[in-house]
């Protein structure tokens, strides 16, 4: 078998003194969506930083495309291709949403993704094109946010709690673009405490407990009462996820 596209092998991470990440091993392969599940301060967005390269691993190894980018700056790792859509739906509010999506365009590589296509995979954004951010909902300019990274054309896309603040509806809209991405054979890590939508998209799932692997899986094969207790840390007994 190939490598697969992103590789951690046995990732300590900290801030400091401070060890957010412990031992982690975790894959993607090529064109796979995986999502990382946890509750509040279980080390989901520091897993994303450190593969972005906003934070350096303490020990342990980042490999992408065949190589490691442990010490790569994040700069260069954009330009490999790794794009990361932050928490907090960031997007330019002055500017309109073309505007957005075109600036999207100025950094990264050339690939599948042109606006036509981004605005084919989100008809939503068609008829919102002239509208300023500022005016936008937060399903929308969530949507936005998604639309301007992969504009990179990222090889892999890298969603950080997309659901946040949304309404349950408005979470199903944003995440039906999900099986869109996959098809242009775009490779999504998905960091979310919606765990129904997060497994609801993915091949495969890992669920962190206090910066380590809890549980790991496909969807489906493991009982919604195992993957409870490996969230919570503690004997399923009813209420979330
Ligand atoms: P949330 O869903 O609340 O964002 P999370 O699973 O993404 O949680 P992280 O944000 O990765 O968790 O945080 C993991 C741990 O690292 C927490 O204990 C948090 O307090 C700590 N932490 C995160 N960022 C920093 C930082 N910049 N400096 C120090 N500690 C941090």
């Amino acid at each position: 078998m190939s490598e697969p596209l992103l590789q951690l092998d046995r990732l300590d991470v900290g801030y400091g003194d401070f060890q957010a990440l412990f031992g982690i091993d975790l894959h993607v392969a090529e064109a796979e969506t995986v999502s990382i599940i946890g509750a509040n301060g279980a080390g989901k967005s520091t897993l994303l930083k450190a593969i972005v390269g906003l934070v350096r691993p303490m020990r342990g190894d980042i490999r992408y495309a065949g190589a490691s980018v442990a010490g790569t700056a994040a700069h260069k790792r954009v330009a490999q291709g790794i794009a990361l859509v932050p928490e907090g739906r960031r997007i330019f509010p002055s500017l309109t949403v073309e505007e957005n999506i075109v600036i999207g365009g100025d950094v990264g590589r050339p690939g599948p993704w042109t606006k036509h296509r981004v605005l084919e995979a989100f008809p939503l954004l068609t008829r919102l094109l002239k509208r300023s951010g500022e005016g936008l909902s937060g399903g929308e300019r969530q949507t936005l946010a998604i639309a301007r990274a992969l504009m990179s054309n990222p090889r892999l896309l890298l969603l950080d709690e997309v659901s946040l603040g949304l309404a349950p509806i408005v979470v199903r809209q944003v995440y039906e673009a999900v099986p869109v991405i996959k098809a242009q054979g775009t490779t999504v890590l998905i960091v979310e405490q919606d765990v129904n939508q997060a497994l609801a998209v993915a091949d495969r799932f890992y669920c962190l407990l206090e910066g380590r692997i809890a549980l790991s899986g496909v969807p489906g094969e493991i009982p919604k009462e195992q993957i409870t207790q490996a969230y919570f840390g503690m004997p399923a007994s009813g209420g979330r996820p």
